[in-house]
């Protein structure tokens, strides 16, 4: 996709709060420090637009950011962040849910990986929930440039394995390179049927 504006809509917990579009919109999700503003940042094309969410005890809001008046990226928070307050954690999964289970125009997840981790009991619950809702999953596995080719093809069957995917369905991505980014793009504008 060529990206030539991209800005920040609104932040929102409630259904209320979201932003009224009929746009196709894609989330992204992942555990803080994943690389989820990093990834969003690359896909387009700015430094900073999303600022990094991995403050324990921050609010924790719903991004919305229009790209090009013709799609919305949605910054979802990350979880499995273990200094977070419970407070925090508490309100994470019912504002989560309710997003996934409520917004109509979604039309899917980018699930962010570390290509370099086994998955945890949050990457697993999150692909349960997409699968619940019927939301196709879009698997990143990001900061590839951590790793040897050979290293990042036996990574990724590792976490094929643990998902219970196939291999192919996972998209390597650095954020460092940009390597993957055109693939990641190409998959984000066929399932929001651009
Ligand atoms: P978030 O909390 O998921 O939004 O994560 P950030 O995008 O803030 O990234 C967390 C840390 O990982 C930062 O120090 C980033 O510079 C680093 N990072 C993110 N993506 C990559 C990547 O592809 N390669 C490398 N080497 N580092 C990355």
């Amino acid at each position: 996709m060529d990206v030539h504006q991209a800005e920040f809509i609104k932040s929102a917990v409630k259904p209320k709060d979201y932003p009224e579009t009929a746009l196709p919109e894609v989330a992204f999700v992942g555990r803080s420090n994943v690389g989820k503003s990093s990834l969003i940042n690359v896909l387009v094309n700015r430094k900073s637009l999303v600022r990094t969410s991995s403050t324990p005890g921050r609010t924790q809001l719903i991004n919305f950011f229009d790209v090009n008046g013709r799609l919305v990226l949605v910054d979802l928070p990350g979880y499995g962040y273990a200094k977070a307050p419970p407070e925090v954690r508490k309100q994470w999964q019912p504002m989560i849910e309710t997003y996934l289970a409520k917004r109509e125009n979604l039309r899917a997840v980018v699930l962010i990986l570390d290509i370099r981790r086994i998955p945890a009991d949050g990457d697993l619950e999150m692909l349960r929930w997409l699968e619940t809702y019927g939301i196709p999953p879009i698997i990143v596995l990001t900061k590839c440039d951590k790793l040897s080719k050979n290293e990042q093809a036996r990574q990724a069957g590792v976490i094929a394995a643990a998902i219970g995917r196939r291999r192919e369905e996972l998209l390597p991505f650095s954020a460092l390179s940009k390597a993957g980014r055109d693939m990641v793009w190409r998959v984000i504008t066929e399932l929001a049927g651009l």
